[in-house]
């Protein structure tokens, strides 16, 4: 599919880019913010920056997913970068102020621009972009439109540029940070069709970027049947304590999957019904999941993309 027809009008306007454009607000930039970002230690040497429950504004300078990064004897790393340039260098001086450890990796857990737009930040350190083995490709279709939507939303120079991993993962790899060991997982088709978590298996602790959301809702980008798929495989991981890519910056695990499998389950039987009643896409974008609308935030800004993308790949069974 060319880049033109997946961009399309119809896509912008429902937010392809998934988890933060669905709005095209522009605020006012306000006073200089505190150069580090206050977070949370939610296991042993893994802090997360929460992002807000909003779309990327010039307010909010794209801080709207959970970010963060891990600390090991001889190295850091980093995942997510954050969602701007300055997202980003915000990042690395609080991970500065933590530590003088150098910062080796960089993992990028999908192409969506709120997470990985602070890469650019981390270049002087010279560290392994870390991201699925289709990221790259994902990045050249969508990589420019991004950086263009973002500047469009934050002001010219602020976005940061594209920036392509090198270490690609295409299954499953290691990276070692000194007595600290993280297991990286290439996932199926799901959120989005590259998406990675991380297991830090000393603190049973899983980073599961958008492959987890709770409370905000959640936005499909890749396929519903392949999200459930993966949610029920990492069910089964070793981990009690996960980080969504938005939302609370450490929840039990695999507790805190329910929502996320109802919410998507949901919609999968729905949207059947609505195609086997012989409802309209359009019509089923109105009315699939509604049961869902007091139980997440920001649910009309992406519950009838999500529908749309649900209706695509489910007509088809
Ligand atoms: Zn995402």
């Amino acid at each position: 599919m060319s880049v033109n027809s997946y961009l399309s009008r119809r896509d912008v306007l429902f937010g392809v880019c998934a988890c933060g454009f669905a709005g095209l607000t522009r605020a006012a930039v306000g006073t200089a913010p505190a150069p580090t970002l206050a977070t949370d230690e939610v296991a042993a040497g893994i802090h997360i920056r929460r992002g807000v429950d909003e779309d990327a504004t010039a307010a909010n300078e794209g801080a709207i997913a959970n970010i963060g990064f891990i600390v090991g004897r001889d190295a850091v790393a980093v995942m997510d970068p954050g969602g701007s340039l300055v997202d980003g260098q915000r990042l690395r001086a609080t991970i500065r102020k933590a530590t003088g450890l150098p910062i080796r990796y960089v993992v990028m857990s999908h192409v969506h621009p709120d997470h990985i737009f602070g890469a650019g930040a981390f270049t002087e350190d010279k560290p392994q972009f870390v991201g699925h083995a289709r990221l790259p490709n994902a990045l050249a279709q969508r990589g420019e439109y991004y950086r263009m939507r973002l500047e469009q939303i934050l002001g010219t120079g602020r976005s940061g540029p594209v920036i392509s991993p090198m270490m690609l993962v295409k299954d499953q790899s290691r990276i070692d940070l000194g007595g600290r060991v993280l297991e990286i997982t290439a996932h199926g088709n799901a959120h989005t069709d590259c998406d990675l978590s991380v297991l830090d298996p000393q603190t049973e602790t899983l980073l599961l970027s958008d492959l987890l959301f709770v409370q905000r809702v959640p936005s499909l980008d890749g396929s519903l049947k392949g999200w459930l798929a993966e949610l029920a495989r990492l069910k089964s991981v070793a981990a009690r304590r996960a980080v969504p890519g938005h939302g609370p910056t450490g929840v039990d695990w695999p507790a805190a999957s329910r929502d996320l499998e109802r919410y998507l389950g949901t919609l999968q039987r729905e949207t059947r019904q609505a195609i086997a009643q012989g409802i309209d896409i359009g019509q089923a974008a109105k009315t699939v999941a509604l049961s869902e609308r007091d139980k997440w935030t920001l649910f009309d800004d992406y519950n009838g993309h999500n529908v749309t993308r649900a209706y695509k790949e489910l007509e088809w069974d």
